[in-house]
């Protein structure tokens, strides 16, 4: 699903944020990524959507070279990646049910289709009977879930969590991770960000440490 040759990356001004990275992700995996503030999780995700670009390696999706593709095709690889930040972004002037129609309705999904589908994610994490609400009137955690929705309403082989439940109470984390084990367990690989040491002992998953933009996998308990 995902591989990752030799990635560094260095920002402009010369921030080192990741160096000679490996790793690999199948297509069934759900992985955790943690690392201190700074470490460079968020720009792992970013090179895996082509936010940012890699200043050296290479980065596969579904075998496809991705480090190179021009931004016309970016789009393309987008649609296979749902993404899902910690402040959830949502557009807080728009209803939920337009929240989570956006990525059909940048790829052009008919009316129906969008109907369909959205009502089918909000299904998913719960939320049908808040479609027509804002945001505001949300709480948090169904704020969040509506950002889970957003991310899963085009159906994407790959979903992307960038602290997901930052600001969230333990419940309702453990609420958001059985929502990606539930799409996990559909085929879904999910790879998460996460410094929520309560998930990290509760769920025994891969887990890829990254201090100074070196990243190492830690040996799974009992493994
Ligand atoms: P994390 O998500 O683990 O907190 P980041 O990937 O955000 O880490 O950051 C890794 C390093 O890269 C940090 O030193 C950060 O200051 C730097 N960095 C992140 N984004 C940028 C940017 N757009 N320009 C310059 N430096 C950046
Ligand atoms: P179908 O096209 O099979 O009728 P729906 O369009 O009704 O399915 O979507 C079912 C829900 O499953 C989606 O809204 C989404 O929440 C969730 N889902 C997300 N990604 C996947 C996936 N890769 N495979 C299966 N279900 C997924």
């Amino acid at each position: 699903m995902i591989r990752f040759q030799q990635v560094s990356k260095a920002y402009r001004g010369g921030r080192q944020a990741l160096q000679k990275v490996d790793f690999h992700l199948q297509q069934a995996d759900m992985a955790f990524l943690t690392g201190h503030s700074g470490a460079g999780k968020s720009t792992l995700l970013k090179l895996i959507c082509a936010i940012e670009r890699p200043s050296d390696g290479k980065i596969f999706f579904n075998g496809h070279e991705i480090t190179r593709i021009d931004n016309k095709q970016i789009p393309f690889l987008r649609r296979n990646i749902g993404i899902i930040f910690q402040d959830h972004k949502l557009l807080m002037d728009r209803s939920v049910y337009d929240n989570v129609a956006m990525p059909l309705r940048i790829e052009l999904a008919s009316e129906n289709e969008i109907k369909r589908r959205v009502s089918a994610a909000l299904d998913k994490v719960g939320l049908l009977d808040k479609a027509r609400c804002l945001p505001m009137q949300l709480s948090g955690g169904e704020q969040q879930r509506v950002g889970i929705a957003r991310a899963v309403v085009n159906k994407p082989r790959l979903l992307l969590a960038d602290e997901p439940t930052g600001n969230l109470d333990a419940a309702l984390s453990h609420q958001v991770m059985q929502l990606f084990e539930e799409f996990n367990r559909v085929g879904v690989c999910v790879l998460m960000a996460t410094h929520d040491t309560s998930l990290l002992t509760t769920h025994n998953y891969r887990r890829f440490d990254l201090q100074q933009g070196h990243l190492r996998e830690v040996a799974r308990r009992g493994a």
